[in-house]
């Protein structure tokens, strides 16, 4: 396939470029290194799949509607992950997010309109659901409460792909990722933050009184469902939930951290941040169903390899 992968050089985005170039496609990459974190960390991400004779990388700003110029006129599929990620800064700089996740995703719609491509996968997140009361949380539930510009960025986004779904002929498959973890994590991501602080000694400062709950979704599975979902052939427009299934305490989470550095934390409970909330839990039986989705690293065996990773071993995906 000839393959569009957007925000390629970020922690998802290079996962799935290795895999997509591993599977013998062609793809082009595009993404502007946004300043949310270091271009340093995001060049090494580039490094781990280029250079490569069937991948293309451009740099540019997809909100930016120049940029459209640089890319492929024929596609079999769009993979839309460039987005700003991140709730609490998008309650600081609501903006950034409108021009990121709101102008660059309808510009890209419009895009793969006009050079007709058929297949349009789109990063949506869990944040879409809020504080929706009805866990485990599913596709269909239409009592969504987002409680960030960030998340109502991806709601938005979701609406705008019903519509091109609706009116050309354009298959807008969504996929809600639920927090993503593993080798070259965010480094604004709570796992790599404290990995980072328990192995320096430093105070972990844990928001709330550790309760919170968080479905922790492995990256290897995370890249499985959107592959899956690159072939989902159903639909023109579908929504999956890509998580574990399994919420996990955050104080828990600290511990199996812990267990695997050998290190015990020194943790400073601080008051609940706003955008934050307290449960997220996917249901996951459309994606299985459907995708043929199942994911198979538990927290223990994630956060075991992650740690391998940061500590220079082997067992990286
Ligand atoms: P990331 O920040 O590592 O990757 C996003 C990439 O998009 C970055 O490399 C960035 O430079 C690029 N980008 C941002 N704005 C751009 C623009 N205007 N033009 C071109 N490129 C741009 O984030 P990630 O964790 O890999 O997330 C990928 C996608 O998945 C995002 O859409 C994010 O919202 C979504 N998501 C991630 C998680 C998670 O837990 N990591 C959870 C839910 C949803």
């Amino acid at each position: 396939m000839k393959i569009l992968v957007t925000g390629g050089a970020g922690f998802i985005g290079s996962h799935l470029v290795q895999k997509l170039l591993q599977e013998g496609h062609d793809v082009t990459v595009v993404d502007n290194f946004d300043s949310f974190y270091p271009r340093q960390a995001k060049e090494e991400n580039v490094r781990s799949y280029a250079p490569h004779s069937c991948l293309r990388f451009i740099e540019g700003d997809l909100s930016d509607a120049s940029t459209y110029n640089l890319l492929p006129s024929e596609l079999d599929c769009i993979v839309h992950l460039a987005a700003k990620a991140g709730v609490r800064p998008s309650i600081e700089a609501p903006m950034d997010y409108v021009n990121a996740n709101l102008v660059a995703t309808q510009l890209m719609l419009e895009y793969a309109v006009r050079i007709g491509t058929k297949q349009f996968v789109f990063a949506s997140s869990s944040s879409v659901y809020g504080l929706c009361e009805n866990a485990p949380w599913r596709e269909d539930d239409g009592n969504l409460k987002p409680i960030s510009p960030y998340a109502a960025t991806k709601l938005s986004n979701e609406y705008m792909g019903h519509v091109y779904s609706n009116v050309y002929n354009l298959r807008f498959v969504g996929l809600r990722f639920f927090t993503v973890y593993g080798p070259r994590q965010r480094p604004d991501l709570a796992i790599n933050k404290f990995v980072n602080q328990i192995k320096r000694g430093d105070v972990v400062r844990l928001f709330g009184d550790g309760s919170t709950l968080r479905d922790y979704t492995f990256i290897d599975d995370i890249v499985d469902g959107i592959y899956r979902a690159m072939y989902y052939e159903g639909s023109r427009f579908r929504i999956f939930n890509l998580g574990y299934g399994n919420p996990v305490k955050l104080l828990d989470m600290v511990k199996i951290v812990e267990e695997n550095l050998g290190i015990p934390a020194v943790i400073e409970f601080a008051e609940e941040q706003s955008g934050d909330v307290p449960l997220t839990w996917a249901s996951i039986e459309r994606a299985r169903s459907e995708l043929g989705y199942h994911p198979v690293v538990n927290i223990s065996e994630g956060i075991s390899r992650y740690i391998s990773w940061i500590n220079g071993g082997t067992k990286s995906s």
